[in-house]
């Protein structure tokens, strides 16, 4: 089914979110453009879920599905800070699709959380994601106990950490 979307569409962010948006709208025929605020596509899935959880060749190749279905990919384009919607809507664009994602830690609120030596989850994950410096030594202390702590915890030791 064809809705009347208009032809040119912009999908902002490309986590799992936007790249299943591009994904669907490309099948019906609309032609596609995914915009990354970072260098790098697939949001958490790449940024965040460690390699040894979720290969890189393995997101890399559902990518490259959507690259071979006409889907054009843009990196390092903050949307609201280096183009705006109504800039996009002069080079044409007729229908936005925004996933932005939750990419910030939540503070705990505690004395101390600002020191050396203190980072989120998600900052940490994205920093040795990126390739950023981000080896430890010594003791670290992972604060909390769901799913994200123990990514974080495991790649902490891989990171040089005790
Ligand atoms: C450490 C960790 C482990 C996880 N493990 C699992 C798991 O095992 N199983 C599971 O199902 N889920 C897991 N999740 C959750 C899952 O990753 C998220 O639910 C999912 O990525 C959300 O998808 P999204 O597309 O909404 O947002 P995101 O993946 O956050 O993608 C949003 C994208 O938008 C981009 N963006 C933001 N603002 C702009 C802007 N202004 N302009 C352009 N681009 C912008 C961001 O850079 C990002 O690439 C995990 C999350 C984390 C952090």
């Amino acid at each position: 089914m064809r809705y009347n979307l208009g032809n040119k569409i912009a999908v902002v962010g490309s986590g799992p979110s936007g790249l299943s948006c591009a994904y669907y709208l490309a099948i019906d025929g609309y032609k596609v453009t995914v915009l990354e605020k970072e260098e790098k596509l697939g949001g958490m899935l790449t940024l965040g879920i460690p390699s040894f959880r979720l290969e890189k060749e393995v997101l890399n190749a559902e990518i490259d599905v959507l690259r071979e279905m006409g889907v054009s990919f843009k990196t390092g384009v903050e949307v609201g800070k280096d183009i705006t919607l109504n800039q996009l809507r002069e080079e044409g664009y007729e229908a936005f699709y925004l996933a932005i994602g939750a990419q910030g830690g939540r503070r705990l609120g505690i004395e101390g959380e600002e020191g050396q030596g203190v980072i989120s989850g998600v900052d940490f994950l994205r920093n040795v994601n990126l390739g950023r410096k981000s080896e430890l030594s010594g003791n670290v202390v992972v604060i909390g106990g769901g799913n994200v702590a123990i990514d974080v915890a495991r790649t902490a030791k891989r990171q040089g950490g005790r």
